[in-house]
């Protein structure tokens, strides 16, 4: 921490700053500049009490953190890339998984449909929601364990491993019994003790940015996976609210590099989600391999226009297999498979 010392106080006030700082457990480094002192708390900001409390002090101007509040997600203490395994899968290697599937499973022909569809494009790991977060009580809600049970015969049939939403902490074992990846929505994105209570099956974490939230806030909720024993987190970027109404969200693509500089763990782009419109997932795809994405995430279904959800921005599967094939330069351009 650095604390900028107010000009003109005296000396006795700024011992009473050094003070507390020793109290807290810092050793204090003062810096006395032509017109106002600065002091340098040296000590681990993670484990030693705030100093932000200082703020209050008449005699201090501005108290400035320095370190970084995440430390397992951190790409300071792990240098290489992380890698998640999924049954046969890796992501964050050189392959770019590919996760699609419908945004809902709604009946046995449509999943199995879509399953097999995606299959034969290219995906490698099929998505469904079977608990899904409307905002309308009177929306679909999702076919509950009805859907994961569809999901695990789709695996079966296709050997796809499967990726699905865990809403609430009261659905966690059921959940984890059936999924090989556990996705927590946006709107559970800072729901801390479900963070927690997905962590502790062990199964790989998708996390989701937060409709607001900031990069550091999302860096922090993964912290809270990885520090309850999970290391196997994939930060999702899905877009985020903003003032622009020609999309559903704004796909934040400078995500990608900002994820890849601070962490180690893999960055999943959701452009489905993302942009809200079916013909705009193509060129985001595109730009998320460009910019390093390790995995994509799209919504596929078999008849986009009689979808139980998110209709609009689900590719039908002649639109998803012609963006497997569009997709092939740009993964070689990337040095990605
Ligand atoms: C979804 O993947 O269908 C979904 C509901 O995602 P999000 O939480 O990003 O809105
Ligand atoms: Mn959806």
């Amino acid at each position: 921490m650095i604390i900028v010392l107010k000009p003109e106080i005296t000396r006795k006030q700024e011992s009473e700053v050094l003070r507390e700082i020793r109290k807290l457990g810092y050793r204090p480094h003062v810096m006395r500049g032509v017109a106002r002192t600065v002091i340098g708390a040296i000590g681990d900001e993670r484990t030693h009490q705030s100093l932000e409390t200082l703020t209050t002090w008449p005699q201090v101007e501005q108290v400035m953190p320095v370190q970084k509040r995440y430390k397992l997600v951190s790409r300071e203490g792990h240098h290489e890339n992380s890698t998640v395994a999924v049954r046969d899968e890796v992501i964050g290697g050189k392959k770019v998984q590919i996760m699609a599937g419908p945004c809902s499973v709604e009946t046995e022909k449509q999943l199995m449909t879509v399953a097999h569809g995606v299959r034969k494009s290219g995906a490698t790991i099929l998505r469904g929601g079977a608990f899904k977060p409307r905002t309308s009580p009177y929306e679909f809600q999702g076919l509950g364990e009805k859907g994961l049970k569809l999901l695990a015969k789709a695996r079966r049939e296709t050997g796809m491993p499967i990726i699905t939403e865990l809403l609430s902490e009261s659905h966690v074992d059921l959940v984890a019994e059936y999924t090989d990846i556990i996705q927590i929505g946006t709107r559970n994105a800072q729901n801390f003790q479900l963070l927690i209570a997905a962590a502790q099956t062990g199964k790989p974490v998708l996390l989701k940015r937060g409709l607001s939230m900031r990069i550091e806030e999302w860096l922090l909720a993964g912290e809270y996976v990885m520090s309850h024993g999970n290391p196997n987190l994939l930060f999702c970027e899905r877009g985020i609210r903003t003032f622009e109404t020609y999309t559903r969200n704004t796909l934040d693509l400078s995500a990608i590099p900002i994820i890849k500089a601070e962490s180690h763990c893999p960055i999943v782009i959701d452009p489905s989600q993302g942009a809200g419109r079916a013909d705009l997932v193509s060129a985001m795809c595109k730009g998320a391999v460009a910019m390093g994405a390790d995995a994509l995430l799209i919504e596929v279904h078999p008849n986009p226009t009689e979808a139980w959800s998110d209709g609009p921005q689900q590719l039908s599967l002649e639109l998803f297999d012609r963006l497997m094939k569009e997709l092939r330069p740009f993964l070689a351009a990337a040095g990605r498979e």
